[in-house]
């Protein structure tokens, strides 16, 4: 599937970018419950961050995570490493063939044009495109085939319908996996209370253990479905599609397998045991498990269910500045979670008039420990907050002093910190 496009390669941390270099990157591990190195020391990087399921546009909930995993590339780059980043589509599942009946349109016409806006969003949010951007539409024979090396494995099997549901919808038995539950570390029950929430089946009669997820759902009527084998015409679970991709373009270890905070369980802890079985010799999945946090609005978390988005489509169409969009969710630390209010995004644009107006100015206060500070934050799980108070206090100082400071490059390089770094272009 095709990307979104890069941002200017000259507005990019990198060689000669900024002077010096940044620090390595240490992050939470949602896994370990510790700040974690994330990536190699030198080399090259891995990540991995599970995408939409494309049927209703980006909301600051999706925008959130993906700027988050975007300041890691970037902070990356800026220390000398080279990063390959992956990025799912979820362009057939449940909730997307739902919205797709319910408003009459067809499924992937709905997928490809909730994609499309996507892109578009991402670009205006500055936010580095993934070198392999896959919907599991075109992915279905390799995640077909991961699913028949599971069932080869011995760590697949079928369920016979019941209630007027077909025979063959294939699972994956979580005690396949000695490592099960290691991601999450959650305890049986908010385990089988997340999985009813969050997409699993822990109902359906003829599963071994409530908690198996689907690996491969047998075609119905109506619905969608692709040949497969011994598999049937059927489509694959959610899980398995990103462990099936990420092993496909990454490789295992991955250094960091990333989403949303509501992904940890049953997602990444279920993707990571099909991989532990796929590949028993290159284990852990992933060397570090993180999650960026969720915005509320009106007090409750952004979600489709619950009809509270704001979208960035839309926010854009009423003319925001998008680079305000963007210093709106930088300003809060990315594994928090955060209400999105008018003030915020009010905060945001005022900070970017004043960073401006302070860059602008023909001489201000050394820049070189903004840098420095900006770097030693991101460094450390990725403190924007930090980052912000210290080009705040330098804009500050700056527009408080503009008689007697007397670097003249001073401006530029907070800029080009501003625009590398923290990805928000001043005007
Ligand atoms: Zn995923």
């Amino acid at each position: 599937m095709r990307s979104w496009p890069a941002p200017d390669p000259s507005t990019l941390p990198g060689p000669g970018a900024l002077p010096g270099r940044g620090e390595r990157v240490h992050l939470h591990d949602s896994s370990s419950g510790r700040l974690q190195p994330a990536g190699p020391e030198r080399g090259t990087a891995t990540l991995y961050v599970c995408g939409i399921t494309p049927y209703d546009a980006t909301h600051l909930g999706h925008a959130n995570t993906y700027v988050a995993f975007d300041l890691l590339q970037r902070a990356w780059r800026d220390a000398g490493l080279d990063v390959t980043y992956v990025q799912n589509v979820t362009d057939v599942d449940d909730p997307l063939l739902e919205r797709a009946a319910a408003t009459g349109v067809d499924w992937a016409e709905l997928a490809a044009s909730q994609v499309q806006l996507f892109r578009e969003d991402m670009t205006a949010l500055s936010v580095l495109p993934p070198q392999q951007y896959l919907g599991v539409v075109e992915a279905v024979d390799l995640v077909s085939g991961a699913v028949r090396e599971l069932l080869a494995a011995g760590a697949a099997y079928r369920v016979p319908g019941t209630g007027g549901e077909p025979d063959g919808d294939v699972y994956f038995p979580v005690a396949a996996d000695p490592a099960f539950g290691e991601v999450s570390h959650l305890d049986r029950a908010t385990m089988l209370a997340l999985s009813a929430e969050r997409g699993g089946d822990p109902d359906r009669p003829g599963k071994r253990d409530p908690l198996d997820p689907l690996l491969w759902r047998v075609q119905r009527p109506g619905e969608p479905g692709w040949d497969a084998g011994e598999l049937g015409r059927g489509r694959p679970g959610w899980h398995v599609e990103c462990t099936a991709i990420a092993l496909q373009h990454l490789g295992t270890p991955v250094d960091v397998q990333a989403g949303g905070s509501d992904l940890l369980f049953p997602h990444h802890e279920m993707g990571a045991s099909h991989a532990h079985v796929l590949r028993p010799h290159a284990q852990p999945f992933a060397r570090l498990y993180a999650h960026s946090g969720m915005v509320a609005l009106d007090g409750e978390k952004m979600s489709k269910s619950r009809g509270n988005l704001v979208l960035v489509s839309r926010l854009r169409a009423a003319g925001e500045d998008p680079a305000a969009v963007r210093l709106a969710i930088v300003s809060h630390h990315w594994r928090s979670d955060w209400e999105w209010t008018d003030g915020v995004l009010a905060t945001a644009r005022e900070r970017i008039a004043r960073w401006s107006r302070a860059a602008a100015l023909p001489a201000a206060p050394d820049a070189a420990p903004v840098l420095a500070a900006v770097r030693e934050h991101l460094a450390s799980d990725l403190d924007t907050p930090g980052a912000v108070a210290a080009v705040d206090a330098w804009a500050d100082a700056a527009l408080a002093d503009a008689g007697s400071a007397v670097d003249e490059h001073a401006g530029d390089l907070v800029r080009r910190t501003v625009t590398a770094l923290l990805g928000v272009h001043l005007p």
